[in-house]
């Protein structure tokens, strides 16, 4: 048999990303990124002019941020259900409408194959009402479709799978936390295979510090800076999204160039890597009281897989509650699913890649083939 293959688009606001990639080994066949996207139709040729050939693809996998409540299984897609996306834009703004134009390109240049949504807020969709509802107005919340969404779903899934199978144990009995740090930063707690909590919310600006946002914040700073500083709505939202977090604190989204700083000195950077950590540290204090037992806790995605000082500083000093790293594994070479916690540390410690491409490739033949 030929082998087949998926591509995975991701369409961002400034960017495309895409991988070709066999959904069966694994293996990625092309991969990159398409940078300051004005034209998707122009975008999207240029991603298929970087292709090899197109022989054996079977389908084209979208990254859909929001699914609203209706959408979390993958999904085929049709007419109807871009007119039903579209609808869903109010909730991401930044997010939803350049993934449609992604699609519309993509179907326009690959009308015989199926286009698939896979949504990132699916593995969140069935949170427990109480992790799910905020404490506002009931008929306002209901009547403006305001709950936690959560997002990063398709990386906690994949990596809570994954760290099932690094332990050889059934996801079904495992509590779990999984910290995703990237640009983008989300938290989640998971109860034998189920989403319990997570700390994104009804938008990715909830939650951890991030790359340029600012997770949690008191909601007066919204109202305080309307009514008294005169910024507008779209100057708060810019500020909060891209002139927030690790980034607002310190000048630097990289963390590698944060470290840098740090040992010169920087009192900004400092504060910056202070602040997030304590954030992460409250998190995970939280999703421990919240499972009651925690098996593991697996750290991924850039700064998560690769800063061994963000995973000693966001667990350090909590052997009283079982959680005791292996600083040599921890700061070690290795780079792919590994174990940091201590011999005898009763909650599992594990790095974990995250791989949303290959998680969408194969959520897109599942489907095809009927298995979801
Ligand atoms: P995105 O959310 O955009 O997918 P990634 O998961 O790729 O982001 O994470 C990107 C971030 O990872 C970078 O901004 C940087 O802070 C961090 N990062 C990448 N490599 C390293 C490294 N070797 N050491 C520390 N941080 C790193």
């Amino acid at each position: 048999m030929t082998a087949r293959s998926v591509l995975v688009l991701n369409s961002g606001s400034s960017s495309v990303k895409y991988e070709l990639l066999d959904p069966d080994s694994g293996t990625a066949l092309a991969d990159g990124i398409i940078e300051r996207v004005a034209d998707y139709g122009q975008a999207l040729a240029a991603v298929f002019a970087a292709l090899p050939s197109l022989d054996g693809l079977v389908a084209v996998g979208h990254r859909v941020v929001h699914g609203g409540r209706s959408f979390y299984r993958p999904t085929v897609i049709d007419d109807a259900l871009v007119t039903k996306l579209d609808e869903l834009a109010p909730l991401a703004p930044l997010h939803n409408p350049p993934a449609l134009l992604g699609i519309a390109e993509a179907r326009k240049m690959l009308p015989d194959l199926p286009h698939i949504a896979v949504f990132d807020t699916a593995f969140f969709h069935d949170l427990p009402a109480a992790a799910a509802e905020y404490a506002i107005d009931r008929d306002i919340a209901e009547q403006w479709h305001i709950r936690r969404y959560g997002f990063h779903g398709t990386s906690h899934r994949y990596v809570s799978e994954q760290a099932a199978l690094f332990l050889k144990q059934p996801f079904s009995e495992l509590n779990q936390i999984v910290l995703h740090l990237g640009n983008g930063a989300s938290a989640s707690a998971i109860r034998g295979g189920r989403a319990v909590d997570t700390s994104m919310g009804l938008t990715p600006m909830e939650g951890l510090v991030m790359g340029t946002r600012a997770g949690d914040i008191d909601p007066g700073i919204i109202m305080y800076l309307w009514r008294t500083a005169g910024m507008s709505v779209e100057d708060i939202e810019t500020m909060l999204n891209r002139r927030s977090g690790v980034f607002g604190l310190g000048g630097e989204v990289d963390f590698r160039e944060l470290h840098k700083r740090i040992e010169t000195g920087d009192e900004a950077a400092q504060l910056a890597y202070d602040v997030y950590i304590h954030r992460l540290r409250k998190y995970v204090g939280a999703y421990l009281a919240v499972l009651c037992r925690t098996d593991v806790i697996t750290f991924t995605a850039g700064v998560g897989e690769n800063d061994a000082a963000v995973r000693r500083d966001a667990l350090a000093g909590l052997a009283a509650l079982g959680i005791e790293l292996d600083e040599d594994l921890n700061s070690g070479a290795d780079r792919g699913a590994r174990r940091i916690s201590a011999v005898g540390s009763p909650v599992a410690v594990l790095v974990i890649p995250t791989n949303e491409e290959l998680a969408i490739a194969r959520a897109c033949v599942d489907l095809l083939a009927g298995a979801r």
